[in-house]
């Protein structure tokens, strides 16, 4: 069983570098690091002001930068076939997440030469690691390097806004805070509705958490994800809130509409995150196994957002010793975690290897967080 390498970050820079000067003949002068994550619990609550505890990665992408005399900006990355060239207002596809950040930087009024820009990364692409905040964010983190010190905040809205509007995902803003603001190993409890961001400790002892992508199909900008954070705001719209954070567990006993299991899901999930930290704080590692197995059920039942390599992953987990497993990320692909005794890795991930090799599907990849 092989279990991908986060890599030094000397080493992907150099990587970078090297890519920058033989695709596009400049050499750096600037470099940004930003983390992949894992969302331990709390899943599609950030759009609706809710909670959520994602957990950077030791993974993460680094971005190399040149200035140009122009207002031009060319990227390239080892992960990427072909570079983009042009105008960063025009930057579509995986460019929208590079050379997009240079554009949303200069519409929240910083001032960012052309660029030529070169990505190297050790995060898993379209596996809900968000591989895409993790490019943009470094590209943001390189581009402050470059120009000066940038306040986080204008980082922050830059990225959201180059995956919003260049990128067309619609996404809450988790994933950029974290690939900001967390340093790895660490979780960061994001309560949307009043915008704290409180670190929460991690360690939990002689256990390791499994990160199984699933490597089915998964794409984040295809419209599910746009669906459900419509529906939700049906949702609180028939229920006369502003965001589903302000509805009680106690008034879905009585609501019903078709939006009725989303609501469910939103509602029970924060609670869910308030529980889960509490556990962990207080060592309590079996019961938080069991939130993070019920935010599955949670995700699978009533939000729809599993798909059968998720469930079978999570099911496979708990099946050989698993406190807990759920899905991570978005939904329809991308990746579950399993948190688990650490000589239960190895037979774990051999026996998700072994089921998905007997259904047929694509080999799944394995990482720790
Ligand atoms: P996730 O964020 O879960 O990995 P997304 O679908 O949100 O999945 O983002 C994946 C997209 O981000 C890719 O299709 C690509 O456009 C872009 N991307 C992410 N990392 C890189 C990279 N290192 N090089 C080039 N493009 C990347
Ligand atoms: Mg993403």
């Amino acid at each position: 069983m092989h279990l991908i390498d986060p890599g030094s970050a000397g080493e992907h820079v150099q990587r970078a570098a090297t890519l920058l000067q033989s695709a596009l003949g400049t050499v750096p002068v600037a470099a940004g690091r930003a983390s992949g994550r894992v969302n331990l619990i709390g899943e599609h609550t950030d759009y609706n002001g809710g909670l959520c505890l994602p957990l950077a990665l030791r993974h993460a992408t680094y971005a190399v930068v040149a200035r140009r005399r122009d207002h031009l900006v060319r990227a390239v990355s080892t992960l990427a076939p072909g570079a983009f060239a042009g105008d960063p207002a025009k930057a579509s596809g995986w460019a929208a997440y590079s050379a997009g950040v240079v554009w949303a930087l200069r519409e929240e009024g910083v001032d960012v030469p052309g660029v030529d820009i070169a990505v190297a990364s050790s995060v898993p692409v379209g596996a809900g690691l968000s591989s895409s905040a993790a490019l943009s964010c470094a590209v943001a983190m390189a581009l402050a390097a470059l120009v000066g010190p940038i306040d986080p905040e204008v980082l922050l809205r830059a990225t959201i806004r180059a995956e919003h509007e260049r990128a067309g995902a619609p996404t809450g803003g988790m994933d950029q805070t974290v690939a900001l603001l967390a340093t790895p190993g660490e979780a960061l409890l994001l309560d949307f509705a009043d915008g704290s961001r409180t670190p929460v400790g991690w360690a939990p002892p002689d256990l390791a958490l499994l990160v199984i992508d699933t490597c089915a199909p998964h794409e984040l900008s295809d419209g599910q994800y746009a669906t459900r954070r419509a529906d939700c705001e049906t949702a609180a719209k028939a229920l006369g809130v502003g965001t589903l954070r302000d509805v009680d567990e106690a008034d879905l006993v009585t609501a019903h509409g078709p939006w009725l299991p989303l609501a469910r899901h939103v509602v029970t999930e924060n609670r869910r995150v308030e529980e889960f930290a509490q556990a962990i704080a207080t060592g309590e590692w079996a019961e938080a196994g069991a939130l993070m197995t019920s935010s599955h059920e949670s995700l699978r039942d009533d939000f729809a957002v599993s798909c059968e390599q998720l469930d079978t992953a999570v099911d496979t987990a708990l099946a050989h010793g698993a406190l807990g497993a759920r899905m991570t990320g978005g939904g329809f692909g991308g990746s579950a975690i399993a948190l688990l005794p650490h000589d239960r890795v190895e037979e774990t991930a051999e026996a998700v290897l072994a089921a998905y090799e007997r259904r047929h599907w694509r080999k799944p990849r394995f990482l720790l967080a």
